[in-house]
């Protein structure tokens, strides 16, 4: 008997087919007539597949009438046009074994509501609720969906490294890595000797992989990274993880317009592919997390994204008349309230903003020819803020070594990423999209801890 997933099983196509399902118990409800109807899901879709189990099938008694939330069971039968409504079709069952009880007194996911809070106690057990497994289903979406964008663009897909020697850009607080006795180091009072460690240098978890990604843009054209990235610092925020997904492309000849331009083709064709292949999860996003959430997507998608400058977007905060906890002036760095300010009350959308003061981002975005401005780009979304940043990188060999020096960073540690200016060099650009915020954007899910299957935040790494 061929064995489907509840995602073919629920489709028109399998009414009338025998067949055999492997899943988990959601619910059990016994019928006056003396059977009973149960809810099982598999996880292949958001929907779960309703079996009709007669009192005849020879464990009624003994096993069916003491299943509950969480049991797993194989059941063959047939599919029959359903009666009941809100489902196309059920399963009549013939025989039913189960495969592994959970105890209803102990089995956490016995009550149907939980709250976000609570489930994260439990993340080992959540992608089991309706809520969870759609994130998880969305997520996987979007990754696949980061990997079809790039290859029609033309980009290749490089893996950068995950322990690095640089501390890239500053962008965070970095993890240390060594192998050195931390406990015998405490206790010897002296200077730590990292000519013992490992790698004869200190060591970090990389922030970001865009400086590697470089090499590669500037030998082959278009490339991205998509990997774990990692920061320390101790923000205990709704958007911040200390381990978080990052999509870098970086590509060469491309300048701040052509980076823009991809990004919101990317983001796009992201929340259209969610759209059209995820559409049961989205529609439970869509009533029971974030009202009106397709209806916004949608939007985006046939809208151009709005630009605008740092220094407009300055303009706007300072005569909102909006009170902020933290004040507004040129030169300053925009608070995740003012990102959301422009992007949900003034703009409405996403919104692009670029050219951002040199002195508040990173050395190797490109010096603009008002020399107080940097080529650079970051997208803000309504719900989330900023869900990526960029630029167009700085190619002229002598201006990037003017604005290390300013920022204190010896020459010597980046020899490698200078030499790409000294050969050859290009003008090229780049972004990194945090997949985590994307994915909250997209869910609705208020929460970054959510959209992660572990979350990992200071003071909790549990699984
Ligand atoms: P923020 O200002 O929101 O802390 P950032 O400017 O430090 O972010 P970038 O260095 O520009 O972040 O990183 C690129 C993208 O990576 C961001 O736009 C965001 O989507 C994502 N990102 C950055 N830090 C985190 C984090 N701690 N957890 C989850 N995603 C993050
Ligand atoms: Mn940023």
């Amino acid at each position: 008997m061929k064995w489907m997933l509840i995602s073919e099983a629920r489709g028109d196509a399998a009414v009338g087919q025998p067949c055999e399902i492997r899943g988990w118990i959601r619910t059990r409800r016994d019928s006056k007539g003396g059977f009973s109807f149960l809810e099982v899901n598999d996880g292949s879709c958001f929907g779960s597949l309703q079996v009709v189990a007669p009192g005849e099938l020879e464990n009624y008694d003994s096993e069916i009438k003491k299943l509950s939330a969480g049991c797993s069971v194989v059941v063959r039968g047939t599919i029959k046009p359903s009666p009941a409504e809100g489902q196309a079709s059920e399963l009549h069952a013939s025989e039913l074994r189960v495969l592994g009880w959970a105890d209803p007194e102990t089995y956490p996911l016995q009550k149907k509501r939980h709250s976000f809070e609570k489930l994260r106690e439990w993340a080992h057990l959540r992608p089991r609720t309706n809520t969870f497994g759609a994130i998880a289903r969305v997520r996987d979406q979007v990754c696949a969906s980061i990997h079809d964008f790039f290859r029609e663009e033309s980009f290749r897909y490089v893996q950068t490294p995950i322990i690095t020697a640089s501390d890239c850009e500053g962008a965070g607080e970095m993890f240390r890595v060594t192998t050195l006795d931390l406990d015998r180091l405490a206790g010897s009072g002296g200077p730590v000797r990292y000519e013992l460690d490992f790698f004869d240098r200190p060591a970090y978890l990389t922030v970001s992989g865009q400086l590697e990604a470089e090499t590669y843009a500037t030998a082959i054209g278009r490339v991205y990274t998509f990997g774990p990235t990692f920061r320390a610092e101790n923000s205990n925020t709704s958007r911040h993880l200390a381990e978080f997904w990052m999509v870098e492309p970086e590509a060469a000849f491309f300048d701040l317009h052509d980076n823009m331009q991809l990004a919101e083709r990317f983001l796009k064709r992201i929340f259209d592919d969610c759209l059209k292949t995820s559409a049961e999860d989205m529609e439970f996003f869509d009533q029971r997390i974030e009202k009106g959430k397709i209806e916004q997507l949608r939007g985006v998608i046939d809208k151009p994204f709005v630009h605008m400058t740092y220094s407009e977007a300055v303009e706007v905060l300072t005569g909102s008349g909006e009170t902020f906890e933290f004040p507004v002036a040129w030169g300053s760095d925009l608070q995740a309230e003012h990102e959301r300010f422009l992007t949900e009350q003034h703009v409405g959308g996403p919104v692009i903003l670029t050219d951002y003061p040199s002195s508040i981002k990173p050395f190797y975005m490109r010096l603009s020819d008002d020399e107080r401005t940097v080529a650079a780009m970051d997208v803000l979304v309504p719900g989330v803020g900023e869900i990526i940043g960029g630029s167009q990188r700085e190619e002229r060999l002598e201006v990037l070594q003017k604005r290390m020096a300013a920022q204190n960073l010896s020459e010597e540690n980046y020899w490698w990423y200078v030499d790409l200016r000294r050969f050859g060099t290009v003008p090229h650009a780049g972004f990194g999209l945090g997949l985590e915020r994307i994915i909250q954007y997209i869910t609705g899910m208020t929460n970054i801890r959510d959209v992660i299957p572990f979350p990992r935040t200071p003071g909790s790494a549990e699984f």
